[in-house]
């Protein structure tokens, strides 16, 4: 199922909680939405899913509109499943009796809503906790029985408003590997809603960053993180650092090197333009600008580290292969850059 926004809107009083959003969904993929907390996220999923009604604007679903001047679809009536960071299943219910619910509340004899539910405990890989009931499960369990009951809601799109948020770190790697395979096998369309640039980049085919209730950028994982749009979401993708510098002929000047930078546009005429430099773009090297480390942690195999360079505006995030101390002096050179868009 696909969705599609235009224009949409909503307000509660005076502020403007999704304002004026336009995207397109296609059928059958990851779509991530992310953005800082209380940018309008929750409300952007709400109004997909019917619970919120937009002031202006009009919300389609695989072409039909649900939402807008001609009218409101009700929830149950539009195919869209909602997982929440709370799981919200029948406590009294085992998990094949959750999972079944939906097919009894359809009229269907309990064996029959039983043995439908079945399949789609395969689908989560839950067959050997059918008997179990919610209290016995594990977060990440819990949450693939209400995947499970979408499911046989028969959804056909997954909205997902930051479902890993209260899950430990470890669980949360392995319930992001999970929720992709889900949604490979199951065919459904996800947009799935998060804070975590981190999980937003590992996950989606697609994903949107939003700020003060606006898209600022929509855009594959790689090309959000390689070529943002502007200064927001330069810093909310990833680390880096941005730096003011002249650019002409692909090349900008920092501290009295010449940098070979992308994204100066057409007719770059010159002039002074913000630059985003990643830790791939730095890189030790004797002789280069003079730095010192001001910040040193170690990820596993690697060391993320800030070097302060005396003159540029904003410390240069850099990955470094070997142990090193805050405060040492390094030597750095710049080997690439991406020039945000003028305005930008
Ligand atoms: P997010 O999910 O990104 O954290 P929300 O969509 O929950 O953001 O909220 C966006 C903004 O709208 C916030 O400022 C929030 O306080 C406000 N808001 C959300 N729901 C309501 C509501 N029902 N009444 C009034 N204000 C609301
Ligand atoms: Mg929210």
């Amino acid at each position: 199922m696909s969705i599609r926004l235009a224009h949409v809107t909503k307000a509660f009083g005076e502020h403007r909680a999704v304002d004026d959003v336009s995207f397109e969904v296609p059928e059958n993929a990851f779509f991530c939405v992310v953005g800082p907390s209380g940018c309008g996220k929750s409300t952007l999923l709400r109004l997909i899913a019917g619970l919120e009604s937009p002031d202006a604007g009009e919300i389609a679903l695989d072409g039909a509109a649900v939402a807008g001047p001609g009218g409101m679809v009700p929830p149950e009536a539009r195919r869209v499943g909602v997982v929440f960071q709370s799981y919200a299943l029948w406590p009294h219910l085992t998990v094949a009796g959750n999972v079944a619910f939906p097919y009894e509340a359809r009229g269907l004899s309990r064996a029959e809503a039983r043995q439908k539910a079945e399949a789609h405990l395969r689908t989560v890989a839950l067959e050997a906790l059918a008997g179990r009931r919610p209290e016995a499960l594990s977060g990440g369990q819990r949450q693939r029985v209400a995947l499970a009951r979408c499911l046989a809601g028969d959804a056909r799109t997954i909205l997902m408003d930051e479902p890993l948020a209260n899950l430990d770190p470890h669980l949360r790697s392995a319930m992001e590997v999970e929720l992709r395979g889900f949604h490979d096998r199951s065919g459904v369309t996800t947009l799935f809603i998060t804070h975590d640039q981190r999980e937003a980049v590992a996950l989606a085919d697609v994903m949107a960053v939003m700020d003060k209730g606006r898209i600022l950028q929509i855009g594959t994982p790689q090309e959000v993180f390689e070529r943002p749009r502007c200064e927001m979401v330069a810093r909310f993708i990833g680390r880096g650092a941005l730096l003011r510098a002249e650019v002409a002929g692909g090349v900008a000047r920092i501290g009295g090197q010449a940098v070979p930078v992308a994204g100066e546009g057409e007719g770059g005429g010159g002039g002074a333009r913000a630059i985003l430099f990643r830790p791939a773009d730095v890189t030790l090297a004797e002789g280069g600008l003079a730095a010192r480390l001001s910040a040193v942690s170690y990820r596993g195999g690697h060391w993320e580290a800030m070097a302060e360079v005396p003159g540029l505006a904003e410390p240069l995030a850099l990955d470094l292969a070997r142990p090193a101390r805050v405060g040492d002096a390094v030597g750095l050179r710049l080997t690439g850059g991406w020039v945000l868009p003028e305005g930008g």
